[in-house]
């Protein structure tokens, strides 16, 4: 057995009951074996070993109260997987589904994820078993208040830097900045994200799918192709799905599909401008289930289905896919599907929305695959500028962090082509992000020593 092999057979010894972060820790340690065999020195000193596991995770009780008085608890976590080449960095998530294993998975990912990006950002990620749906916006603070009560002293503006993810917008970020402002009593802009009154930066809300649209791009282009008149299916109806369509929009591509934890709309006309206001409308203020959508549009609407199924049982032909809900939407049945329908460019707004045997699938078919933490950095590059401009207490405009966005996709897609080609895998964006990212936080965790 290889000595990667033997890593990943130890993590699933250790850790079981975590599928979703053994699932991360296979995908990206199985593309790292030919680092193995160039770089003795990493093996030497253990760095395969010591990556899979977290410098440290925080777990903590989260007691409030809900609108009738009574006492809810909830579970909360903060997972500070690895700060070799900067401040722990990486959103905050608030579902029903979350547990330590998806953590962890979400943590893991974001060490490459933030070493793709080039600007100085560790891993890290949190969130907890809380869901912001059905809850008054009281219930959200005091929700928000309580969780922050003991977050506040895990993170610091040179420590780790929170931001949103799913179940955490623009609103939970100013109940979570605000109680902290309250209890540490300095605006050190500790989280990002934040509302553009005080301290957040123009496109972070829209970054996340412009950035997955721009590396759509980039693939494209290695073809000859590009955006405009392609038809895409999207999935989702959040803040990664919305900007993605907005973006898709301005460059002429028709998105016919959007989701959300009940079903699925198909617009064959495509979600246009006017169309698309009325999910912000509906998503974000209203907060109303993506069914209303083809009640007023009057088009087919699949009570209980993914995108990716709809696709499969009504042979939906799209030429792109954005999946930009959560975790393993994508399975293999469904990758087939979307292949076989022509479907022939990736690009993951969400996080590991695709499980390995789909991920085979469009690898074994040569589809443009970009995997998400390629293809979704652009929300956390922009947390990023987000905390420069912070730092120099200034702002940038809308256009001159668009231009950085736009720069950044394309040299992330650049670096993970170029380590794919590199390491003898060519055009495998899966290879390439994985080599790409490692390396840097490879080569610093060997800097330090045995730490
Ligand atoms: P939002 O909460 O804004 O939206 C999530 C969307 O996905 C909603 O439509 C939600 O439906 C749907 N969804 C979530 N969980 C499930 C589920 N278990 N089953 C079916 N549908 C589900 O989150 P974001 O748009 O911010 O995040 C979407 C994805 O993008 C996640 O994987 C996240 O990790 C990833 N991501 C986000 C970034 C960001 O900047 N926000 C950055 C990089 C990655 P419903 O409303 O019914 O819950």
């Amino acid at each position: 057995m290889s000595l990667i092999q033997d890593v990943i057979s130890r993590v699933h010894e250790k850790e079981t009951g975590q599928p979703e972060f053994l699932q991360a820790v296979q995908e990206v340690l199985t593309s790292l074996e030919p680092t193995a065999i160039k770089h003795p020195d990493f093996v030497k000193a253990k760095i395969y070993d010591r990556i899979v596991i977290p410098d440290r995770a925080i777990l903590f009780r989260v007691p409030w109260v809900d609108d009738s008085g009574e006492v809810q608890i909830n579970r909360g976590f903060r997972v500070q997987f690895n700060n070799a080449i900067g401040p722990y960095k990486g959103g905050l998530r608030f579902h029903n589904s979350v547990n330590l294993g998806i953590i962890k998975f979400l943590g893991f990912e974001q060490i490459f994820k933030n070493s793709l990006t080039t600007l100085p950002m560790g891993g890290a990620k949190g969130g907890a078993d809380f869901d912001p749906k059905g809850k008054t916006d009281n219930e959200v603070m005091r929700f928000c208040q309580a969780f922050m009560r003991e977050l506040y002293r895990h993170i610091g503006p040179n420590t780790d830097v929170p931001a949103g993810d799913i179940g955490v917008g623009g609103r939970e970020i100013g109940f979570l900045y605000g109680y902290y402002l309250k209890i540490v009593n300095a605006n050190n802009s500790v989280l990002t994200g934040k509302g553009l009154e005080y301290g957040g930066s123009l496109i972070r809300p829209e970054a996340t799918g412009y950035g997955a649209v721009y590396f759509a791009a980039e693939m494209l282009a290695t073809r000859g192709q590009q955006i405009d008149s392609k038809s895409a299916a999207v999935s989702g109806s959040g803040n990664v799905a919305q900007y993605t369509v907005e973006k898709l929009n301005q460059l002429g591509a028709k998105t016919i599909t959007l989701s959300d934890s009940n079903g699925t709309i198909v617009d064959e006309a495509g979600i246009d401008t006017d169309k698309l206001e009325f999910v912000f409308e509906l998503k974000n203020h209203r907060r109303g289930r993506i069914s209303e959508y083809a009640d007023k549009y009057k088009v087919p609407y699949y009570a209980d289905k993914t995108v990716w199924e709809v696709i499969k049982e009504q042979n939906l032909k799209v030429d792109l896919a954005f999946p930009s809900a959560h975790e393993n939407e994508i399975h293999k049945a469904e990758a087939e599907a979307m292949v076989k329908n022509g479907c022939y460019c990736i690009s993951e707004g969400a996080n590991m929305p695709s499980d390995l045997e789909a991920v085979q699938v469009f690898l074994d078919n040569h589809v443009l695959y970009g995997p998400g933490k390629a293809a979704n950095a652009g929300g956390v590059a922009v947390s990023g500028l987000e905390m420069s401009q912070n730092a120099m207490r200034m702002s940038w405009s809308r256009e001159e962090v668009d231009q950085k966005l736009q720069v950044i996709m394309k040299n992330i897609h650049a670096s993970t082509l170029e380590a794919s080609e590199e390491y003898g895998c060519k055009g495998n964006y899966v290879v390439g992000a994985n080599i790409a990212g490692f390396l840097k936080v490879a080569k610093s965790m060997l800097a330090y020593g045995i730490v």
